[in-house]
């Protein structure tokens, strides 16, 4: 036991982040289906009743104006449904039941109204009368407006208040919440839900903030305040740990370190195989300050810039000039190296470009990618512009996100030569040899990539994307993550089938940084890697220890597979071969 009582416990989860984060545990309800319980004192109660009343009313404004517009798209009868949602909201039963419950519990009042509605909708469901029991689903709807009512702020960045160093446990994290994390106060993240490919992972990557997923009852399990080890290499959520325990994670950070800065060293030798196949290692910008990053690993320019987290994260979209300035930057930094914009990618689990009144009931396959951009044409093309005018000062690139055939990408073409015209009547210089590609992320875009080859210059794979709609596993479901693999060989072949186009294509996906499968890769005959920054050095030194004929051979008899633990193990048995000192 350690002197701030409480055992060491290991709970285990997936590795999305690599690194090794200290501090006390900090748990956050945000995107957690049921209220984290909470024990509170008697001088409590009068503030937990107050919360529940504001809630209770603001609910109540909510109902009334849904009623009203209802009614007024689709008549009364319809909207009658919220008067019973409203008798609900005050119903005597459940009231009487939690006021009887607080003194009882003693805990947060969420929490107990929760249990109390559970209780009511478990009773509901066994009464006789059908109309009675298919009320289930109001009641539920009821209870989850009053609780988001009663949560805090979604948008006050998690952990702003935390005066130590500390590890946040969560349900789950979006995107935004990551970007919007301090990395001075949070050293690291834990998360029930989540994947190794969600936007979240990417951004705890990018951040160099180690992160683990998928750790089965974490929120019931966590003692909140408890000091914890979060190991981002095997993912494990230690708390309590013992002095030992504290020991071997000082001397592994030791060791990771000492391993890395070796590699790093390395960053002037080129990503050249021992037979003399060089691949233009690039890497992927979420954030322009990462640019340290990059340049301390030694990266020939950026292959993928996701333009969205800046576009999106400060509230309102930046016009033309902002964005200009902000390419600028990173443009000229980089010079001569090539930095590739990726337009706008809003939607799936992104931020949404416009706060949609409705969810999409299936946003990866609605209102994303290019789809948006094309249907907001004024706003596509300030960004158009703004890269182009970019393309003045170093050497750029621009792609587009979620193309699924021609006419999209003929509608960008034209978009784009309408920018040019533009800013030559504004006497504004642009790189007339910018150039212009696409992502290879839906499985129709690769299907038609010989036809798509005459309209671009360059393809990149997004190989998480391509992964996610070839074998229609949602990437962020963590309850389908296992069946997430990019080595299927419907997603091989589809790769296969857009190198054989014969454009200059590279890989910009997660699986580009899998040490385990950059042989695959390079025997499919890609020309470019695009890898989060910290993952560069790795991957050089793998590409520097693989011979391109040997990658071919083994390419092509990972064409002829017929799984993907065949395909897996063909690269990862080359890779384990190679370069063994990496999986040390
Ligand atoms: C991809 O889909 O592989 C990709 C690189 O784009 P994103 O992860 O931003 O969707
Ligand atoms: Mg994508």
């Amino acid at each position: 036991m350690r002197a701030g009582g409480g055992f060491e416990r290991r709970l285990k989860g997936v590795p999305v982040s690599p690194g090794i984060a200290v501090g006390v545990l900090r748990v956050e309800a945000r995107g957690c289906p049921s209220p984290i319980v909470r024990s509170i004192l008697p001088t409590e109660m009068e503030s937990e009743w107050a919360r529940f009343e504001s809630a209770l009313a603001r609910t109540e404004e909510e109902l009334h104006s849904l009623k009203a517009r209802v009614e007024h798209l689709s008549g009364a009868n319809e909207a009658a449904i919220f008067d019973a949602h409203l008798l609900f909201l005050r119903d005597r039963t459940v009231l009487s039941r939690l006021r009887k419950e607080m003194p009882k519990r003693m805990q947060n009042i969420d929490s107990v109204y929760y249990a109390v509605v559970q209780n009511f909708m478990e009773v509901m469901r066994h009464v006789d009368d059908p109309y009675l029991r298919s009320r289930v689903v109001d009641i539920e709807d009821v209870l989850q407006r009053v609780l988001k009512n009663m949560a805090p702020s979604e948008t006050a960045p998690l952990c702003g208040d935390c005066t130590e160093p500390c590890v946040l446990a969560a349900y789950d994290l979006t995107p935004s919440d990551t970007a919007d994390l301090d990395p001075r106060k949070v050293q690291g993240f834990v998360t029930e839900a989540g994947s190794a490919v969600s936007h979240t992972a990417i951004l705890a990557r990018s951040l160099g903030m180690p992160a683990v997923v998928g750790v089965p009852n974490l929120l019931i399990d966590s003692r909140v305040g408890c000091k914890c080890i979060l190991d981002g290499y095997s993912g494990c959520l230690i708390l309590n740990p013992s002095e030992e325990t504290e020991q071997h994670y000082r001397e592994l950070q030791a060791e990771k370190e000492r391993a890395y800065s070796a590699l790093v060293d390395m960053k002037d030798l080129p990503a050249e195989t021992t037979d003399g196949r060089r691949i233009r290692l690039a890497a992927n910008v979420e954030f322009a300050h990462e640019y340290t990053a990059i340049q301390r690993s030694g990266a020939e320019g950026v292959g993928l810039f996701r333009t969205e987290f800046f576009l999106l994260g400060g509230g309102s979209l930046p016009d033309e000039e902002a964005q200009y300035l902000h390419y600028r930057k990173l443009v000229e930094s980089c010079n001569p190296q090539e930095v590739i914009f990726r337009t706008l990618d809003s939607g799936g689990d992104k931020l949404p470009f416009e706060v949609l009144e409705e969810k999409e009931d299936n946003p990866f396959l609605g209102w994303r990618g290019i789809r948006v951009s094309l249907s907001r044409v004024e706003i596509f093309k300030e960004q158009l512009r703004a890269v182009l005018r970019a393309s003045a000062h170093g050497k750029v690139g621009i792609m587009f996100p979620m193309v699924s055939g021609i006419t999209e990408v003929k509608d960008v073409n034209a978009l784009l030569d309408e920018c040019r015209a533009e800013l030559r009547e504004r006497g504004q210089a642009y790189d007339e040899n910018m150039r212009v590609g696409i992502m290879i992320e839906v499985p129709s875009a690769a299907m038609m990539a010989d036809v798509l080859a005459r309209h671009v210059d360059f393809f990149s794979i997004g190989t998480n994307d391509l992964t996610q709609y070839t074998i229609a596993v949602d990437r962020v479901n963590f309850r389908v993550a296992s069946m997430f693999r990019p080595t299927h060989p419907g997603v091989i072949r589809l790769m296969h089938q857009t190198i054989a186009a014969g454009k200059p294509t590279a890989v910009c996906g997660e699986m580009g940084g899998d040490i385990n499968l950059v042989p695959l890769l390079v025997g499919l005959g890609v020309a470019e890697l695009s890898v989060g920054a910290h993952l560069l050095p790795v991957v050089r030194y793998a590409i520097r220890h693989l011979n391109y004929k040997e990658c071919r051979a083994m390419a092509e008899e990972a064409l002829q597979a017929e799984d993907s633990y065949t395909i897996r193990n063909l690269s990862s048995d080359m890779a384990r071969r190679c370069y063994p000192d990496l999986f040390r």
